[in-house]
């Protein structure tokens, strides 16, 4: 089962070791990911993403906020498709958020005239309240993580007693029933859970079935008439599903549309204009996407206007229009230079907007007008779409064809970027090493070094290489200019020759080691990392065991590895897909196993050494600053001032532990 917990807490990982103990695959979903430091070098089994990430990810949804951080999970939560999802709502009820229909809370203060309020108000919902009697600390307790924890669940209302146990113990936990809630305080199990509430029957069966969604006092004043023109204010939302390269596109949107007068807002329901930037890389993204414009539909009436852009809208076109008329614009991402005048059209009441023609186009989408959310990263997309055609991959079909900026336009905004006071840029492409610059005057490696030798730049890291298009003038230039960071992303895909030829990646085993050869003779300690596909139709157990082999012959110091997923338009869709998913499950996990055991060994290397690390945020529960090394690797550290230094600053760090995902130590 797939869990998203929402929440970075003590409370939400307690939930998630406990969830990870027992082979659920758990994804948290967290404003502020250095917030969970330490923990995920424990637990890598973690994926951290943001509220919505995880809450679109799972099958489960844990809410597990707080304070100021709730409203934002749970509008999170309401965004993502919940759908055949179990809702399991830990919201803190000092965050005085209303239980959310269809959602199971459990809370984790005991608080009784504030439940009793809740309940007063809120007579319908269902909730449920988890407390101990020492804080949430006891959350962390090591009899609760250890064994089988006990739920002892008290409560007045024997029905969601009933319920509560039965969701409890499909995640593994053993329940035990306490009786009424003053019976509870008397005794001071590990966790208690309180049922408070009268929990209905349609409850019962919503909670597997329903898709809850955010409402009351949440939804803020809309700027938008009710008769459903678009007011003098402008106003978008903006959700970005998949990768660095969709995130920094949504950078270049949201700039676009402030220049064009709009203002962003946080969710759908202040917006005007509500836009989803999709990805369709794995899984049934478009499927998400549908059910998420589904779920807010209901805001046409009042005037919003919808568009879909990126990957799935390039993929199903004007198919979107007949599932979802409600949407005016859809638009792939070789047609954003021509955002401006779509809005135009937009906002003057068109409503079958299409930019969908574009995939031959010889342009890229450059904007001054970036709007950077990465406090510490600047991004440059330095080449779009791709011309390489593996036989599983989307990409060439929804991002178009290859084409490179120049390098002066690309010097130009490394300038601008460390004029606003940035120190490390990243160099984005699908194959950022396949760039040709259309001046003629840089190759790959020259352009890394030039932006390298840009006034103010300390670090530049860029990502994806693809094997094909490695060159030694890459190593050679890492060595040379002291900004390249150490590191080097280069996916394999697969060990087995055979494999390869099917996916069409035009490369052998041999000829990607011989590239790998190449890096690890740099007089830099560069640091490899790869993308992994397992699964792949016809993939044998022979096949298999080559990557297994590569794995340990490379010793990466970080693996990507996906399940094969099928995908519209490729080649790949029509070969028989012998592996089953549970044996893609198996693999997964055994090579995301022996991976770990590589890092481990990789990582503990480094005790000792004094590394320059850049600080991207602080633990202060943990008394540690987070931040990252040359070769891209977590560093969590002791700091002796009182003060944290500020994300984006460097300081030497002596390594002093190691985990297989991250390294610890103590700023020198
Ligand atoms: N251009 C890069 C390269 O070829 O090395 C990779 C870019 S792709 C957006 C990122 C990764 O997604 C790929 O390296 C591959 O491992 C994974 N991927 C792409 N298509 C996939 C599919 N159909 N199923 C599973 N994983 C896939
Ligand atoms: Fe997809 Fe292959 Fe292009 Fe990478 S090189 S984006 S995997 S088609």
């Amino acid at each position: 089962m797939k869990v998203g917990v929402l929440g970075s807490g003590t409370v939400a990982r307690t939930l998630a070791m406990a969830l990870i103990e027992r082979d659920h695959r758990v994804m948290m979903g967290t404003r502020d990911p250095a917030k969970l430091g330490e923990w995920m070098n424990e637990n890598p089994l973690a994926l951290v993403g943001s509220f919505s990430d995880a809450a679109a990810y799972a099958d489960v949804v844990l809410l597990a906020v707080k304070g100021l951080a709730s409203a934002d999970a749970l509008r999170a939560a309401g965004r993502a498709n919940l759908a055949g999802k179990v809702v399991i709502d830990a919201t803190n009820p000092i965050a005085d958020v209303p239980p959310t229909n269809g959602v199971l809370k459990f809370f984790t203060t005991l608080d009784d005239s504030l439940m009793e309020r809740l309940q007063r108000e809120f007579p319908d919902a269902c909730f449920v309240k988890a407390f101990n009697s020492v804080g949430s600390s006891q959350f962390a307790n090591p009899q609760f993580r250890s064994g089988k924890p006990t739920m002892f669940i008290c409560g007045n209302n024997d029905e969601a007693k009933a319920i509560t146990a039965q969701i409890l113990e499909q995640f593994g936990w053993e329940t035990a029933d306490m009786g009424k809630v003053e019976s509870a305080r008397a005794i001071e199990p590990p966790v208690h859970v309180v049922v408070h509430s009268r929990i209905h029957q349609e409850r019962v069966d919503a909670r597997v079935q329903t898709a809850p969604r955010v409402a009351g006092p949440l939804v803020a004043h809309s700027p938008y008439t009710e008769e459903g023109s678009m007011a003098a204010d402008k106003t978008f939302y903006l959700e970005t599903f998949g990768c660095q390269m969709n995130a920094h596109d949504s950078e270049k949107v949201i700039g676009t549309l402030r220049q064009q007068g709009y203002r962003q807002v946080e969710s759908e329901e202040d917006a005007g204009l509500i836009l989803y930037n999709t990805c369709s890389i794995r899984d049934k993204a478009e499927q998400k996407v549908f059910n998420r414009l589904n779920d807010y539909k209901k805001l046409h009436k009042k005037g919003k206007r919808f568009g879909v852009l990126g990957c799935v809208a390039q993929q199903e076109g004007e198919k979107i229009f007949e599932r979802a008329p409600y949407v005016s614009l859809v638009s792939g991402s070789a047609s954003y230079r021509k955002l401006p005048e779509m809005l135009t059209r937009l906002e003057a009441g068109e409503s079958r907007i299409t930019g969908l023609d574009d995939r031959q186009t010889d342009e890229t989408f450059e904007t001054e007008f970036t709007a950077r959310q990465n406090p510490y990263r600047g991004y440059i997309t330095i080449i779009e779409g791709c011309d390489k055609f593996c036989s599983y991959c989307v990409v060439p079909y929804t991002r178009g064809k290859e084409r490179s900026r120049s390098s002066s336009s690309v010097l130009n905004e490394a300038r601008r970027i460390a004029d606003l006071g940035y120190t490390e840029i990243q160099l984005l492409g699908q194959n950022v090493n396949s760039y040709r610059d259309p001046e003629g005057k840089r190759g790959f490696a020259e352009l890394l070094a030039a932006v390298g030798e840009v006034e103010g730049i300390r670090r530049v890291r860029f990502t994806t290489s693809h094997p094909r298009d490695f060159t030694p003038d890459i190593v050679e230039a890492i060595d040379r200019v002291p900004t390249l960071c150490d590191h080097v992303h280069l996916p394999v895909q697969s060990g087995s020759a055979d494999v390869l030829r099917r996916m069409a990646r035009e490369y052998t085993p041999e000829w990607y080691l011989e590239r790998i050869a190449w890096i690890k003779a740099a007089r830099r300690p560069i640091s490899i990392s790869t993308d992994i596909i397992v699964g792949f139709p016809g993939e044998s157990d022979d096949d298999f065991i080559r990557t297994m082999d590569l794995l340990a012959e490379v010793e990466y110091d970080c693996v990507f590895a996906f399940k094969y997923s099928a995908r519209p338009n490729t080649p790949a869709l029509v070969m028989i897909d012998t592996v089953p998913d549970d044996e893609k499950a198996k693999r997964l996990q055994v090579l995301l196993e022996r991976q770990r055991e590589i890092q481990r060994v990789n990582y503990s290397k480094q005790i000792g050494q004094i590394l320059e690390v850049m600080v991207e945020g602080a633990n202060p529960e943990r008394g540690q600053i987070a931040g990252r090394s040359s070769q891209n690797k977590p560093v969590n550290f002791t700091y002796p001032q009182p003060i944290a230094p500020a994300p984006g600053s460097y300081l030497q760090v002596r390594i002093t532990g190691a985990y297989p995902n991250s390294l610890v130590g103590e700023a020198v």
